[in-house]
């Protein structure tokens, strides 16, 4: 648990010899308590309070990385029980689960279709993370060759599933540069699997029906050496899962209960295609390092990364594109011109609606501090001085030829303004975006 300023404070030396940059031991501590100091900053604190103060700053939940390379991921490592209090730091993994038992063409297809699960929302590319390799064969070479397979011919970082110590060495050999996740340990021979994933310095995962015997047999995996550990409460309802992940967030931020401070991954139980992403939506907002899915069908697993992208944004600050001029299609002298904010959400959302009309079209994204259109205009950040110098920092006189400015229907009221501000006739459009193609179709043309 974090210690206050005061609690620091007892362990320094006391001597306000100022080698920390720091007038005082005592303004030190405090910046400490605060992590804006770091302790090797005093260059005469002792060993003993090395020790303490090091395990007290240690995070809550552990971070554990896996894979290797560009798309090695890292779980944990949270703050916090709801975003609106800071954020949340570490995107969900979203797996997808492959069978060794599968025949070579439904392997070799299926992979191919999981490697291309990526997808383009609001200008930044989301995509799956994990494959996980499922040991239903229960054949040992067949394990490992697959292992291989799927090394070879993936981007994407690697879960072993089996419950069979020699099948998962076998596998982990074929792979062990790619640092996949060993997954599988129970009470019956997390020991086995525990020094494999010494052996190989790989991450593992550990499972049981209840949290007092998670939190036990990550207390003895550590002890062997293990300290990138994954939880896995295993159930077969979304209440239990949920429940579990929530528990284990809680002692582990609010109790300091370090034999649950790991990330969690959640097998999804077996439900029909929608009932399991709307489950593991759930569990990716409740507090899930790792969503292991069957699904593989893009409009299954779209909607599962959009959900996890809106989760991991800050909640205090917008995402926002460039303010600039863009255009959409080949556009001329004669293409409309639209202004919105420059709200990410908002932008894409009129860019795929004008590109939905086929009409190409400029679209003027209005610097408002990536606030929407509505907000923008009550809080003045969006009015006919703003659109004007927008209007002019885009030398949008040059690029068409017409003087017509089609504005948000949600602020309509501004019309006038800007028509008397610019000189340009404001025609007012869709209080929707979706409203746009029909708008553009028919006042437009
Ligand atoms: Fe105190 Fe250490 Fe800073 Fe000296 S360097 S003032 S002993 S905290």
């Amino acid at each position: 648990m974090a210690l206050t300023g005061l609690e620091i404070f007892k362990l320094l030396p006391k001597t306000n010899c100022k080698k920390c940059g720091r007038a005082t031991c005592l303004a030190f501590a405090m910046q400490l308590a605060q992590k804006k100091a770091e302790l090797k900053d005093c260059p005469d604190v002792s060993e003993e309070a090395k020790g303490i103060l090091g395990a007290a700053s240690a995070p809550p939940i552990k971070l554990v990385s896996i894979g290797a390379g560009d798309k090695q991921i890292s779980v944990g490592e949270e703050n916090v029980l709801f975003r609106h209090d800071e954020k949340f730091y570490n995107p969900t993994g979203v797996a997808v689960t492959l069978s060794d038992d599968l025949d070579d063409d439904a392997f070799s297809e299926k992979l191919n279709k999981i490697n291309n699960l990526k997808f383009t929302r609001v200008g930044t590319e989301i995509e799956i993370d994990l494959v996980a390799l499922l040991n239903n064969s229960g054949d040992g070479t067949r394990f490992a060759e697959r292992a291989k397979q799927v090394s070879e011919n993936t981007h994407l970082s690697i879960i072993l599933e089996s419950k069979s110590p020699e099948n998962m060495k076998s596998a982990v050999e074929t792979c062990s540069d790619k640092k996949p996740l060993i997954c599988g340990a129970n009470a019956d021979n997390w020991e086995a699997m525990a020094n494999i994933a010494k052996d190989k310095g790989c991450p593992m995962t550990v499972s049981a029906s209840t949290l007092e015997e998670l939190a036990d047999l990550a207390e003895k995996i550590k002890g062997i050496g293990v300290t990138d550990i994954v939880l896995n409460q295993v159930s077969e309802s979304t209440k239990d899962i949920l429940q579990g992940l929530t528990i284990i967030r809680r002692a582990a931020l609010k109790k300091a209960f370090r034999q649950l401070g790991y990330p969690a991954l959640t097998y999804m139980p077996s439900y029909e295609p929608a009932q399991e992403i709307a489950s593991a939506s759930v569990f990716i907002a409740k507090y899930a390092g790792i969503v292991v899915v069957n699904a593989f069908e893009p409009w299954q697993i779209m909607p599962l990364l959009t959900v996890r992208q809106n989760i991991y944004t800050d909640p205090q600050k917008p995402v926002q594109v460039e303010p600039k001029l863009y255009e959409v299609g080949q556009v001329n002298e004669n293409s409309p011109v639209l202004f919105t904010t420059n709200f990410s959400l908002t932008y894409y959302t009129v860019e795929g609606e004008v590109e939905a009309s086929r009409i190409p079209a400029y679209i003027l994204a209005v610097g408002t501090e990536g606030t929407s259109v509505l907000t923008a205009y009550s809080g003045d950040k969006l009015n006919e001085d703003v659109i004007a110098k927008a209007m002019s920092d885009a030398n949008i006189e040059e690029k068409v030829k017409h003087k017509k400015l089609i504005v948000p229907g949600l602020v309509a009221i501004l019309s006038a303004k800007i028509q008397e501000k610019t000189k340009w006739e404001a025609l007012v459009g869709p209080k929707e975006a979706s409203g746009l193609p029909t708008y553009l179709k028919s006042t437009w043309n």
